[in-house]
């Protein structure tokens, strides 16, 4: 195999920057443009060692650096690798990764030490694509999946479901080679007890994915609100910065206006709404309409009160709307810097997370955090769990889960066990595509496809 070599850190302007070099001959590569100082042979150096020294183009000094040397089998890649360290300047590293080119390395693709790795056996597929989110994590939960799966925990727990189907499935096929037998391996209710196990692990699997996607990708937010409550100021304040436009007209916020904001450990996914006022304006009720379907697809609804004013019909109306899509909510009484005119007891029948927040003074945050992480499980979380690094382990899941499903109908209608044979065997392969032990090489091109360069 060739030896590759890319540049595995960000290229931008840095303390270091780091060239990495594998493949068989990626020692003899390296020994070509680094002269160590103390003039020790690179080919002599043992694995998990380095030395400092120059890198050279022939006789001139391009910079010095720093050279680590991992020796086949122990690396990341499981071949011999290189790590050159050298000043992290833009120009200079690019010359570092030419000078690696001119002496015989490739430019690496994009996640192929990843993948190497993985075809070295030093990694499964869900693995590789647990480092991919490790390097994306962007808060402790998702780092903390990431690790856990990177461990190798999601892998186990699908292979000890799939060893299971396999035992199965053997005993199956010898039964439907001679049906005429007593085989004692198929007892009707062991069948179903272990299908109902392997369904449970696929189930499981599935509602942590959810939970997953939830700290990966967001919580789907809507703030509403009638006009002038201060939604759009709630809204700058989460993020931090001014986005909306604040003013003192109602029903300015005509658009929904979308963004990202961190609040603890959860991206909320904000959207700001024109709110669900009857209106004749027609602009207006185009953003009433998408606010409501807003609503409905939200996971979380903020609603937005005004505690200066006495409530009105529009404030109730949004209340009782709210409440019957039986959405998680938090009531937020904004303004608590004017004098209160609405009783906070007015609420408790609507929500159980109610904040008093003074948007415009920046004051309530930590209420608000507190809200959503008792509505979105702060510790509810189980961190052991494996939670899903993608989509499309996620659909392998549900695959699996569906045969398991139809194999235990199945087994209920009374068919035959040549057809449950089929779905059980169909569950198999969905998890063994899942782990990567049966995943065509277009998938795993594709799962690779999504790495940057370097890794
Ligand atoms: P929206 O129409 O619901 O988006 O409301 P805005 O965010 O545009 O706010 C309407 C008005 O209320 C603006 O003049 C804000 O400055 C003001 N406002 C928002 N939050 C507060 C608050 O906490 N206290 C006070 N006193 N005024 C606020």
């Amino acid at each position: 195999m060739k030896d590759i070599c890319a540049v595995s850190t960000p290229l931008a302007e840095g303390g270091i920057s780091v060239i990495r070099i594998s493949g068989e001959n990626s020692i003899e590569i390296a020994a070509k443009i680094f002269k160590t100082t103390s003039g020790k042979k690179i080919e002599e150096m043992p694995g998990y060692t380095c030395a400092y020294g120059n890198i050279t183009d022939g006789e001139r000094i391009i910079d010095d650096g720093v050279l680590t040397v991992f020796k086949a089998p122990r690396s990341y890649t499981g071949e011999n690798v290189c790590e050159i360290s050298c000043h992290g300047g833009i120009f200079v590293t690019k010359k570092v990764l030419r000078l690696c080119i001119k002496n015989g390395a490739e430019l690496a693709e994009k996640g192929e030490f990843t993948k190497r790795a993985m075809l070295n056996g030093k990694m499964s597929l869900t693995q590789a694509e647990a480092v991919m989110d490790t390097i994306s994590a962007q808060g402790e939960y998702a780092l903390n999946s990431a690790n856990l799966t990177r461990e190798g925990r999601l892998f186990k727990k699908i292979s000890e479901v799939n060893r299971e189907l396999v035992k199965i499935l053997g005993e199956l096929a010898a039964w439907v080679d001679y049906p005429e037998e007593d085989l004692p391996g198929i007892e009707e209710e062991n069948l179903r007890k272990s299908l109902e196990n392997a369904a449970s692990v696929t189930e499981k699997i599935l509602a942590d994915y959810d939970g997953g996607m939830i700290l990966k990708n967001g919580i789907e937010t809507c703030i509403a609100g009638k006009p002038n409550v201060g939604k759009s100021t709630l809204m700058n304040m989460l993020l931090g910065y001014e986005r909306s436009i604040v003013t003192d007209v109602a029903g300015t916020t005509r658009d929904v206006i979308e963004e990202k904001a961190r609040i603890g450990e959860f991206i909320l996914k904000l959207s700001d709404t024109a709110g669900i006022h009857d209106t004749q304006d027609t602009v207006e009720k185009i953003g009433v309409e998408i606010a409501k379907k807003k609503l409905e697809n939200a996971m979380l609804v903020m609603e937005v009160f005004d505690t200066s004013r006495p409530l009105d019909n529009e404030d109730t109306e949004l209340l009782e709307y709210v409440k019957d899509l039986g959405k998680r909510t938090v009531i937020i009484l904004n303004k608590s810097d004017l004098e209160n005119k609405i009783s906070r007891e007015f609420f408790t029948g609507y929500s159980d997370n109610i904040v008093e927040i003074s948007a415009k003074n920046d004051e309530g945050r930590e209420d608000i955090q507190s809200a959503v992480e008792n509505l979105f499980g702060f510790g509810n979380y189980d961190a052991d769990s494996t939670i899903f690094a993608n989509e499309r382990q996620r659909s392998c899941a549900e695959k699996a889960d569906k045969y398991l499903k139809m194999a235990l109908e199945s087994l209920d209608m009374g068919e035959t066990l040549d057809a449950v044979t089929v779905m059980i065997d169909y569950a198999a392969n969905a998890l063994l595509e899942l782990t990567g032990e049966k995943a065509t090489e277009a998938v795993v091109d594709e799962v690779f496809s999504k790495f940057c360069v370097g890794k």
